[in-house]
């Protein structure tokens, strides 16, 4: 069986210690064995990155956007071989895998500009015969922690950024799909990358926190979780350390009196059902203003009901397993619980199960409707195929719930009232909205980055990570001489 180990100084590193099984979602059968760290093979991992770091920082901006632009051709190459390997581990659908593949692509691409994007400023005269500019260095050993939905994406959107700034990576991928990350590893020395530039390290919240906490670590990304987003944040305040950490969502799409129901419902259901709800921008709450719940509900209820759900790699798939048995549990109780409360289920096939794949973690597309919103169905995020329909009179109402939710990642409108999407922009409390856009991800030359619950930290991801994947010098120089002394601090 293979064995995923770790890519520590350009090459593949074996530790020996605490095996664990990678299990195919659709079958429950391990198809590898991730190594989880010891406390050696981390410190292994940041000596390496250590020893990168002055080199690589030394490297022309040109040089790096060329490893860059080599890494490009390569995962474009290896898309299939990547998308296997995600729906192997991962269970979403083969074209969804290759499309998350391509979606990565466009924060390399983004990468590729790091010359033009890590430029200073300067400003002439800024005092008599005084210039100031300011410039912007790496800030050395960064460290990425990335969570099972997106296992190419996430670490992309930080790897990339990170690399063309001039620094060290250590990348810690998700313990539950980890075998996409080593063979983004492989390909980035095959386009040139020097050993140590990038590492990656398998392992769980241990790990992650060895990296946090080592002194050497100058900036951590962390995806994942709230409550873990919120304890990395912390962890590596306490340590003095930059960090970024996104966290988990609710994210609501208003549908108002005008909206063409039949796209909506076409766009609800990719949304809510696509890569079984696994997806931080996907919709699990809809916010029917006005008078059109029940017709929506009755286009919903068809296409929920014709969803193929099956395992990923087999053809004509639209919806695979979830995860893990853990998650399909979870989000069957939770529905089940939500009914016995009292909602509604308009379409429930959260227990159906699949021929041929009877052990699979499959949890089908819910509409649940009538949820109280003191429910966890509506309060947690069940990252899970489950679509709850609300009704409301007014936008007010369906801006209100938006602003009470404690996530705040995405959230869009479906209307043509100008006036209807101007109010929602303004008072939206969500970091990336859609206006007639049901999965509003910003392309790579802006952001990802959520409001309130959904991030701990204040840059973005992508085109917004500059800032934080460097560190800025001003420089003040006079080219006149001055003599003589003066004990005030004048004004210039
Ligand atoms: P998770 O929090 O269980 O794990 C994420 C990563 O953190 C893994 O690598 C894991 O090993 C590690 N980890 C777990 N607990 C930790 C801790 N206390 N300290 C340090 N590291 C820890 O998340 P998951 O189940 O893998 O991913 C799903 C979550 O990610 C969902 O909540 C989803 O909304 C969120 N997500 C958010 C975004 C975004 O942009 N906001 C994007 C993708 C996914």
């Amino acid at each position: 069986m293979r064995t995923v180990q770790h890519w520590i100084d350009g090459a593949f590193v074996s530790t020996g210690h605490d095996l664990v099984p990678v299990l195919n979602p659709a079958t429950d059968e391990a198809v590898a064995m991730v190594e989880m760290a010891n406390a050696d093979a981390v410190r292994r991992a940041i000596d390496s990155a250590e020893a990168a770091a002055a080199h690589w920082a030394r490297t022309p901006l040109s040089k790096r956007a060329q490893v860059l632009f080599r890494f490009r051709e390569l995962l474009i190459e290896a898309r299939s071989e990547l998308a296997e390997l995600i729906t192997l581990e991962h269970g979403k659908t083969l074209d969804d895998a290759a499309g998350e593949v391509m979606r990565a692509l466009d924060s390399v691409d983004l990468a590729t500009g790091g010359p033009a994007l890590t430029q200073g400023a300067t400003s002439l005269q800024t005092g008599p015969d005084i210039d100031t500019k300011s410039v912007l260095h790496p800030v050395g050993i960064c460290v990425g922690i990335t969570p099972f939905n997106f296992p190419v994406m996430m670490g992309l959107m930080m790897v990339s950024v990170s690399l063309a700034a001039g620094n060290t990576f250590v990348w810690k991928p998700s313990e539950q799909d980890p075998g996409a990350s080593v063979r983004i590893a492989e390909l980035f020395k095959q386009a040139g990358l020097p050993d140590g530039v990038l590492n990656v390290v398998h392992g769980r919240q241990e790990a992650a926190e060895q990296l946090i906490d080592d002194p050497r670590t100058q900036a951590v990304s962390f995806v994942g979780s709230s409550a873990a987003a919120k304890a990395v944040y912390a962890r590596a305040a306490a340590a003095g350390t930059r960090a970024q950490a996104f966290g988990g969502a609710k994210n609501h799409l208003v549908v108002m009196p005008d909206a063409d129901l039949d796209v909506v419902a076409d766009q609800l259901t990719s949304s809510a059902f696509g890569a079984a709800g696994q997806r931080c921008m996907a919709i699990s709450v809809a916010v029917v203003v006005g008078e059109s719940a029940e017709p929506l509900l009755q286009r919903l209820a068809p296409r929920a009901e014709a969803v193929q759900l099956n395992a990923g790699h087999v053809p004509g798939t639209e919806v695979g397993p979830v995860v893990s048995r853990r998650a399909q549990e979870r989000i069957q109780r939770t529905i089940k619980e939500a009914i016995a409360a009292g909602a509604r289920a308009v379409v429930d096939r959260s227990t159906e199960q699949v021929p041929g794949f009877e052990n699979g973690y499959f949890v089908g597309p819910t509409i649940l409707t009538d949820v109280p919103v003191t429910s966890p169905a509506y309060k947690q995020e069940l990252f899970g195929p489950v679509l709850v329909v609300l009704r409301v009179d007014t936008l007010d109402e369906a801006i209100a719930l938006i602003r009470n939710h404690r996530y705040g990642n995405g959230g869009s409108i479906f209307t043509n009232n100008a006036a209807a999407v101007s109010q929602f922009e303004r008072e939206a409390t969500v970091g990336m909205l859609g206006v007639n856009v049901a999965i509003p991800v910003p392309v790579a030359g802006y952001a990802v980055q959520g409001w309130k619950d959904s991030v701990f930290g204040d840059t973005g991801l992508n085109n917004a990570s500059w800032s934080f994947y460097t560190r800025p010098k001003y420089v003040t120089s006079r080219w006149e001489s001055l003599s003589g002394t003066d004990f005030g601090f004048r004004p210039n």
